[in-house]
């Protein structure tokens, strides 16, 4: 192998793109982007854009904290729209708001210094709207906000291609052989690339991209859908991304956010499949009556002081989910040079920056080294294959 190594990446979305600027950052010339449709044409262009740190396990944070960092010097360098309006996840329970306690020190110990946890009273002073009698507090970032999916990733494309990044529009990977001699052969629905690193970066296609290289990669594509919230009158202030889920519950949980005077964005998260496994060329792509309905009965009971809005031009996309609810980064099981970054689930936009540098790590060092637990990302994990055969 030369001494820097040639890196065909599959897919133009956040994950993929992000992983090109990583390696270009560190002087590898030879990278090429291979993308069936166009840039952010899979979930990143789908998604709801809310990028935040406010969770509870010490690496979830570590990694979305890390990731964050990336954002502003998009935004202070390169001018990416972040729409600051902070993050607030809900508490409905004294276990939780601990847990969220112990968040608040890990993030402060990161560089975090804003986020706080609110009790309930804090939590109603800061969306009057909200019925918070059953809510114990809350886990508050005000730093945190969103951005647009598709505005990121046209942005990391044209910082990509002013490194010389070769972006490949309509180029489908059908098939990824690995000679003897080494490196892989890359055959495209228009012509063949060599390389010595395959990055599989295809999002919901991870498992067919791994199979046209005879590997299979565990992944629960699933569907999720978002819709506009048409308020009667505009609030009087930038609602936070509000956050109502309890992880591993295994429901789905309301969220909704600013989108611009007069309108928010809702949704239902889970961190769990929840639903039967999408098909990613074949699922409806827009938001069904059953969901439209759900949402209006949970904002109706979570948010009784905005009234009756109305709800229209609703839309679906897939979560990447991993069997254990754990991104994938690192060498397949099946080959050291064939790196997959991808399963992030509902967190692939605010995640990608960190999944591209830990991806940039096991090409240039065959280690996961801006993350010290980032080994726990491995696709090689046997919690992974575990989850899988249970699934
Ligand atoms: C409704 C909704 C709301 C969401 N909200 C948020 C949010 O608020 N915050 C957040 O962080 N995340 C959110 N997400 C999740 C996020 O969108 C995904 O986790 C993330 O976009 C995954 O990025 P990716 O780069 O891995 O995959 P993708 O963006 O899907 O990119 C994969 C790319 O690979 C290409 N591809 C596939 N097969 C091939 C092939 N054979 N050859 C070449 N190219 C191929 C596809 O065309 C696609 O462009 C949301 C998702 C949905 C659906």
């Amino acid at each position: 192998m030369s001494q820097q190594p040639s890196v065909c990446i599959v897919g133009a979305g956040a994950v993929g793109l992000a992983t090109a600027v990583h390696l270009t950052r560190r002087g590898v010339t030879d990278v090429t982007v291979l993308e069936a449709d166009h840039i952010a044409a899979g979930s990143s262009g789908l998604s709801v854009g809310i990028i935040e740190t406010q969770y509870v396990t010490p690496l979830d944070i570590e990694l979305r904290v890390r990731a964050m960092g990336f954002f502003a010097d998009l935004e202070r360098d390169h001018g990416l729209h972040v729409t600051r309006n902070g993050y607030l996840r809900l508490a409905h329970s004294a276990e939780q708001l601990e847990s969220f306690e112990r968040s608040v020190e890990i993030q402060r110990s990161l560089g975090v210094a804003d986020a706080r946890v609110l009790d309930a009273a804090g939590v109603g002073r800061l969306v009057p709207e909200m019925r918070v009698d059953d809510v114990d507090g809350g886990l508050f970032g005000p730093g945190d906000g969103f951005i647009d999916g598709h505005l990121y990733c046209a942005l990391l494309g044209e910082l990509l291609e002013a490194q010389g990044v070769r972006l490949l529009a309509r180029h489908k990977v059908e098939e990824i052989e690995s000679p003897p001699g080494g490196g892989h052969l890359v055959r495209t629905s228009r012509g063949e690339f060599r390389c010595d690193y395959v990055v599989n970066a295809a999002g919901a296609w991870g498992d067919h991209v791994a199979r046209a290289a005879g590997m299979e990669m565990p992944l629960a594509p699933q569907r999720h859908e978002a819709i506009v919230v048409h308020l009667e009158q505009a609030l009087p202030y930038v609602v936070p991304s509000v956050m109502d889920y309890t992880p591993h519950s295994g429901e789905t949980g309301l969220y909704f956010r600013h989108e611009r005077a007069g309108q928010m964005i809702a949704g239902l998260h889970s961190e769990e499949a929840t639903e039967g496994v999408a098909d990613p060329d074949d699922y409806a792509r827009s938001a069904r009556p059953d969901f439209i309905e759900e949402v209006a009965e949970k904002i109706a009971s979570r948010l009784p002081g905005v009234g009756d809005p109305g709800l229209a031009h609703g839309w679906a996309g897939l979560y990447p989910v991993s069997p254990d609810g754990v991104p994938q980064v690192g060498p397949s099981p099946g080959s050291d040079t064939i790196i997959v970054a991808g399963g992030a689930g509902g967190s692939g936009i605010q995640l990608s920056p960190v999944m591209g540098e830990l991806a940039a790590d096991w090409i240039l060092h065959g280690e996961p080294r801006s993350i010290g637990d980032g080994g726990r990302l491995s696709p090689r994990r046997a919690s992974l294959r575990t989850a899988a055969e249970t699934a």
